[in-house]
């Protein structure tokens, strides 16, 4: 189960460079769980592209060395994938000079909400981290030429939340998905949609990726993508009878056979995911904003005690 074996809080930052095709890295940082995400390099010929960072400045100044053993200039672009701190709070280690990019309604969450984290879990060393937001953002699609390789950055959504964003090396078939797809770990759409993160999912599958580099958990390929869309339609399935039924989604939670999902790494991602799921039922729009502060307590009340956080 992933989230469990990182570093603790304040330990080194454990990490690893996958190379996932020609000139293309993943930044896995092992354990995936809450705010230990994955990050990816793509190395151009005139300058070297981040797909987001990480969330405290050990784990950004890690991946700053990872990088410039592949290309000692600095990175000249970032793409964040969306607005949740833990894939952009590094971006302060490289922006300037780097240019941060990303989707036009990622900037002002970023703003607003990208720093909630460090709230939720106040004993992290999160580091001197000031805010490093996109100069450039985009609606739909953005086309990066690097090249050796065409980077298409894609906006897909509300899902994980309302600014996801993949970037798609279509010549090599290696897809960064950020958080729409962390493989062995449960997806979270508290933020986005469950009818959108299904449209989402099933655009991905559409690509048929070669290689995956989720938003947190191990490199894959296309099965993790597979194995989403699986979860996301019992998800369905299960917010539609339980809401029938009258119970609530922690009530649901509590009895729901997991099946298949049983060994992923945050299971309490669960409840958040039946509230959303009951708020679009109620017909809530697709990434309409949620208190996460009515939502936590219940995930903890599943997990049993605070949320371990490995960042
Ligand atoms: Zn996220």
């Amino acid at each position: 189960m992933g989230g469990g074996d990182g570093p603790g809080p304040g330990g080194p930052p454990v990490t690893a460079l996958v190379e996932v095709g020609t000139s293309a890295y993943a930044f896995v940082q092992p354990g995936g769980g809450w705010c230990v995400n994955n990050a990816g390099v793509v190395v151009g010929d005139r300058r070297t592209l981040l797909v987001d960072t990480a969330a405290t400045k050990a784990r950004a100044l890690a991946l700053r060395d990872a990088v410039a053993a592949l290309d000692p200039r600095p990175p000249g672009l970032i793409v964040t994938t969306h607005h949740h701190g833990d894939h952009h709070l590094g971006n302060a280690v490289f922006a300037p000079p780097a240019t941060v990019v990303a989707h036009d309604a990622a900037r002002p969450e970023m703003a607003a909400r990208g720093t909630a984290l460090r709230h939720v879990w106040p004993d992290v060393d999160w580091g001197d981290l000031p805010p490093a937001l996109p100069a450039v953002t985009f609606t739909d699609r953005l086309t990066i030429r690097l090249g050796r390789c065409t980077v298409q950055l894609r906006h897909l959504g509300p899902a994980h939340t309302t600014n996801d964003v993949v970037a798609w090396l279509p010549e090599q078939r290696v897809l960064y998905a950020g958080d729409l797809v962390l493989p062995e770990h449960t997806p979270f759409i508290l933020m986005g949609s469950l009818p959108g993160s299904i449209a989402a999912t099933e655009a991905l599958l559409e690509l048929e990726p070669a290689v995956v580099v989720g938003g947190h958990g191990p490199v894959a390929g296309a099965e993790a993508v597979a194995a989403t869309l699986r979860y996301l339609r019992w998800l369905d399935a299960l917010a539609r009878a339980g809401r029938a039924a009258g119970a609530t989604p922690l009530e649901v939670a509590r009895c729901a056979d997991l099946g298949e999902f049983a060994a992923w790494g945050e299971p309490e991602r669960l409840v958040a995911n039946l509230h959303r799921a009951y708020a679009e039922l109620a017909g809530a729009a697709p990434g309409a904003y949620l208190p996460s502060a009515a939502v936590f307590p219940d995930m903890e009340a599943y997990h049993g005690g605070p949320l371990p956080c490995h960042a």
